[in-house]
């Protein structure tokens, strides 16, 4: 990773942030994925390999092969809902 691919800015930091994977109306939120961010616009990136394992985890999780006791609840509407 050279340098950021939306701004420019060759300072990426490493850090943990929070990943959501969404496939057909069905989701998991990891935690403390290792990434790096982009110092100027917060645009963070993923390797592959870290992607696939997210990716792999979801279908465990989505299959009932593993089971997560940590859920959250997610309020959701459409946007002509929201009054502007
Ligand atoms: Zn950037």
């Amino acid at each position: 990773m050279k340098n950021c691919s939306f701004c420019g800015n060759e300072n990426l930091n490493e850090a943990k942030r929070e990943y959501i994977y969404q496939q057909n109306g069905k989701y998991l939120q990891v935690r403390d994925v290792p990434c790096f961010e982009c110092e100027y616009c917060k645009e963070l990136y993923f390797s592959s390999s870290t992607l696939k394992q997210i990716e792999n985890e979801f279908s465990s999780v989505h299959s009932g092969n593993k089971i997560i006791d940590k859920k959250i609840i997610v309020p959701t509407e459409n946007f002509n809902e929201i009054q502007l």
